[in-house]
């Protein structure tokens, strides 16, 4: 295989975004007859994109459960999963933590919403009360697993799958079958996973185009400094401070790190949920960046619920667009607090699209401003959700990657080989024995 090849698909699925983009946009700003709006935009676009979704979606839950009860199955000794989990726990904090502040900093240099016409934005905004964190904890136990898979409920989902993985270690010569029967339906369903990344042109441009489509730049205008200062933020954290942190924590270079995170970008770009984007991120930090699964299998899912750096970081920005639009000045107790709440919100928040602004009520609560305020950015929310996906995403391969290098659980020829992981090779090869 050819690093031309290999290259092939990650190719295609990024002319895939931008003709997307571009024709979602023409498709917007041309007066188009109703048959195409009904055909091919709600017709056309919104089946393939659906079922794309869709596909990806179906993985997840086999997916995670499979691989992770293979992952701990695959620990040498059992005391590496506790250190796994606190390792992964604190840095997903702590880049959460380090997300708002640099938000927040930025946004208060920039200043967005000084000025801003709040009788421009229509759109009303109910609020709707995001989970406390004493029943998050409550609920990480589930009641049944069954309905814990029934409703993709991913911390749930991971409770059980390391308990039942670990009930396989320690159970002897019984477990070792039910522990060679999870390698293999592991490979089975990774094949799956590369099936659907082989649909992901057709997939992403679908989604592209419709969104854009039915979305329009012009909302864009009247909120480009909050837009502006989002955006800034967002992409310092992804090629700033993941690469610094890649860098001196696990002497990883950035650029191969970022190169391979195209994919899973795209995804994460078009589907605007990190919790769909799960099995795409999986296969790129397992087989194109090394992480072994006994890592992966545990930090991808768990950081993909509770990592999410993106979305913090736009609740700072619209905590201080909206501060300003509305003329209240933050103190600092204030900013401490939307970093300490915008880091347990992200906790709390579901890895769907749009999520984020329903633990954005409870940020603004906390600093006394008013819930109405979201109205103002719901407008432009739909882009800057794909975006901040995109970091949540990015951010969660690079801390699996830091935590499987300091554990030994990463395979630098694998992070070095421009090829490694190719899908091409991958989805074209005979049937494998292995149970790797
Ligand atoms: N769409 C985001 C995600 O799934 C969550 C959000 O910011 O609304 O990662």
């Amino acid at each position: 295989m050819t690093a031309r090849r290999t290259h092939h698909l990650t190719r295609q699925i990024v002319i895939a975004m931008v003709a997307g983009i571009v024709l979602g946009v023409a498709l917007n700003r041309v007066d188009t007859a109703g048959w195409v709006q009904l055909f091919v935009i709600d017709g056309l676009l919104h089946v393939v994109g659906t079922v794309f979704v869709s596909a990806l979606k179906m993985m997840v839950v086999p997916l995670v459960f499979v691989s992770l009860v293979a992952g701990v199955t695959a620990l040498s000794d059992l005391s590496a999963l506790g250190r796994i989990g606190v390792k992964a726990l604190v840095l997903y904090l702590a880049t959460t933590a380090i997300a708002v502040t640099l938000a927040l900093s930025l946004a208060g240099i920039v200043g967005p919403g000084e000025g801003f016409d709040a009788g421009e934005t229509p759109a009303s905004f109910s609020g709707n009360d995001a989970p406390p964190l004493t029943q998050v904890l409550i609920d990480l136990v589930p009641t049944n697993p069954v309905a814990a898979m029934a409703e993709g409920n991913m911390l749930q989902i991971i409770v059980f799958a390391l308990l039942f993985g670990i009930a396989i270690t320690m159970s002897g010569t019984r477990g070792t079958h039910v522990l060679n029967l999870f390698g293999d339906l592991n490979t089975v369903i990774m094949h799956m996973v590369e099936w659907i990344m082989r649909l992901a042109p057709y997939g992403v441009f679908a989604l592209i185009t419709r969104t854009f489509a039915t979305q329009g730049l012009d909302l864009l205008l009247p909120l480009a400094a909050y837009f502006l200062t989002l955006t800034a933020a967002l992409a310092i954290q992804v090629f700033g401070v993941y690469p610094l942190l890649l860098r001196t924590l696990a002497g990883l270079n950035p650029l191969t790190f970022l190169k391979k995170m195209r994919d899973p970008a795209a995804f994460a770009f078009s589907t605007a949920s990190s919790g769909a984007t799960i099995p795409v991120t999986l296969h790129t930090v397992e087989k194109k960046m090394g992480v072994k699964n006994s890592v992966a299998s545990f930090s991808v899912p768990l950081g993909a619920t509770i990592n999410m750096d993106g979305t913090a970081m736009m609740q700072g920005v619209a905590t201080v667009f909206i501060a300003n639009v509305y003329g209240v000045d933050l103190s600092l107790t204030d900013y401490l607090l939307v970093v300490l709440t915008a880091t347990l919100a992200s906790v709390g928040t579901a890895a769907i699209p749009a999520v984020g602004l329903v633990t954005l009520t409870m940020v603004l609560g906390q600093v006394g401003l008013p819930v109405e305020g979201i109205a103002l950015i719901i407008g432009v929310d739909r882009l800057l959700d794909m975006m901040r996906t995109v970091t949540n995403v990015t951010g969660d391969a690079a801390i699996s990657c830091i935590v499987a290098k300091s554990e030994n659980a990463f395979d630098q020829a694998v992070f070095d080989d421009p090829e490694a992981g190719s899908v091409e090779a991958a989805t074209q090869r005979p049937p494998s024995h292995s149970t790797a």
